[in-house]
């Protein structure tokens, strides 16, 4: 296919066209950054939440569940240190007028020469064959070890200005790596601003009585507050964790790129309570455990890696990504962040009581570290379609098909009578009745059978069951899947079990 931007304009397009995503208000042109769920997106997002709550909360003892209210106590955000600093750094081009983030700016210069890296190493693969050894050309190639020094100078450099609030310097770094705007081609910046990205908003009738809310920005705080009333009435001992799912709010900069940068969005987050000094051996675990999770998807392992923060953000003392291979590039999916005890001491000092725990092991009282493990739902639902999305020629025919991991289809099954006559639609219905109460299955009956093939590819169904004439006959149909697009005769009683052994998750946990 040609390049990832054409490739994605066809992913949104996809999208649109076959009711997983609308922009929202379009009736009104629309709004900027908020996207609305259509039927068959509803199912995915719901099915992918279902996948991470079931792994995270019904496959650990120690995890349970919490659905916090999106409105919380002002002085939370105090607290978390989100009024003070949760900031982007932006920067203007005087001549596009277009706002950019300066620290996405500077990353996507140092992904440029990671880029010539990574040509540098395919050259040379391709020049050496299989006595190719990746890891020592990257330690000892002059050019590529030159490479890896700008990028990590660079990285550096960023951010110990960021640590120091050195905007000024943050602004001569970007001048001085002749950083352009992508739109006026200039280097005509302003200065580097901090800009709060949450969204105020007010509680109560009039404006006198009024006190001032913030949309919350994560879902994370409505753990943290919720702490005591949690490990106390289900019991918990440390190690455990909270987990949650929710909407969260961030007035991003710059919301770009589909549903990658929203400004409303949903988030997965589990906290994980541990003993003090137990931490990076929780945080380890974490990491394994949430690789392993996405690559049980069947993703192909190479689209993911991890990138270790060296800019840690004001609570954590270890943070990576978990990166996708988006059509754009690697960018992050997933945080795993190590956030010391900074959250509960905060919410201990700026409220007043104690939010301690007693480790009856050790006979004492200590304020939990926590480790983080944070996943944006609508980044996940991207990362899926932009993996499954494939145009193919088929026969001298083309088709789109959404390859979407079985378990997670907005319908697992679509069964279709032949024609609309002779008993088979009634024949059909029966097949779906029996389904139905299992998984998500649609019956259709209009259109050539072929072009009701095409439709589900485009959905990503993975099992089309047809109903004919034999079927009234000997209880057979046939089963067509969508990926191989082979077919074969089955009996009906077979049918549950072929279709559940693809697609139940319990396969997958
Ligand atoms: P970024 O660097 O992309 O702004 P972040 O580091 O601020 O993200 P976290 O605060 O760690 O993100 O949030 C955890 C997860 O929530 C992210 O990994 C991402 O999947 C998701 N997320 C964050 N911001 C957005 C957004 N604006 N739109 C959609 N998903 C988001």
């Amino acid at each position: 296919m040609a390049n990832y931007e054409d490739v994605f304009k066809k992913i949104v397009a996809h999208c649109k066209e076959y009711g997983f995503v609308f922009q929202s208000s379009e009736l009104y042109d629309g709004l900027a950054a908020a996207y609305d769920y259509g039927p068959y997106g509803v199912e995915l997002k719901n099915n992918i939440r279902n996948y991470w709550w079931k792994s995270m909360v019904n496959m650990n003892e120690n995890i349970v569940g919490l659905d916090s209210a999106i409105f919380m106590h002002p002085t939370t955000w105090k607290a978390s240190g989100h009024v003070d600093a949760f900031n982007d750094p932006l920067i203007d081009n005087k001549d596009s007028k277009k706002r950019y983030r300066a620290d996405v700016l500077i990353e996507d210069h140092v992904a440029k020469i990671e880029g010539k890296i990574d040509k540098e190493v395919g050259k040379a693969q391709k020049r050496f064959g299989e006595s190719f050894d990746k890891d020592q050309f990257i330690a000892t190639n002059p050019r590529v070890v030159g490479y890896n020094e700008k990028c990590s100078a660079i990285m550096s450099r960023f951010s110990a200005a960021m640590d120091k609030e050195d905007l000024q310097d943050v602004k001569a770094l970007i001048e001085e790596l002749g950083i352009v705007c992508p739109v006026s081609g200039t280097k005509n910046w302003t200065e580097v601003r901090q800009f709060n990205l949450m969204f105020k908003t007010q509680m109560g009738a009039t404006a006198e009585g009024a006190s001032d809310l913030y949309l919350r920005p994560e879902t994370a705080q409505g753990i943290f507050v919720n702490f005591l009333n949690v490990q106390k009435t289900a019991r918990m001992k440390i190690p455990f964790g909270i987990a949650q799912t929710g909407k969260a709010f961030r007035n991003e900069i710059v919301a770009r790129q589909f549903i990658f940068r929203m400004r409303e969005f949903e988030q997965m987050e589990m906290q994980f309570f541990v003993r003090p000094g137990k931490e990076m051996e929780w945080y380890d675990h974490w990491k394994e455990s949430r690789m392993k999770w996405h690559q049980n998807l069947g993703m192909g392992q190479e689209n993911y890696r991890f990138h270790d923060h060296d800019n840690l953000a004001h609570y954590a003392n270890a943070a990576t990504d978990i990166e996708f291979k988006f059509p754009f590039g690697f960018k992050e999916l997933e945080g795993i962040h190590s956030r010391t005890d900074f959250d509960l001491k905060s919410h201990q000092e700026f409220s007043g009581r104690k939010i301690q725990y007693f480790d009856p092991e050790i006979n004492e009282n200590y304020v939990p570290y926590v480790v983080e493990t944070s996943i944006g739902l609508d980044r996940m639902f991207l990362t899926i379609l932009s993996h499954s999305f494939k145009e193919e020629e088929v026969n001298g025919e083309s088709r789109t098909v959404l390859s979407i991991p079985a378990m997670l289809a907005p319908v697992k099954a679509a069964i279709l009578p032949l024609t609309k006559k002779d008993g088979l639609p009634e024949k059909a219905r029966e097949i779906l009745d029996a389904l139905k109460g299992e998984y998500n299955c649609q019956y259709e009956e209009k259109d050539s059978i072929g072009k009701r093939y095409r439709r589900q590819d485009a959905i990503g169904t993975p099992f089309c069951i047809t109903v004919d004439h034999q079927s009234l006959e000997d209880n057979t149909v046939t089963i067509r899947a969508r990926d191989t697009m082979e077919q074969k005769r089955v009996a009906i009683s077979e049918i549950q079990n072929l279709v559940s052994e693809k697609v139940d998750l319990k396969n997958f946990l």
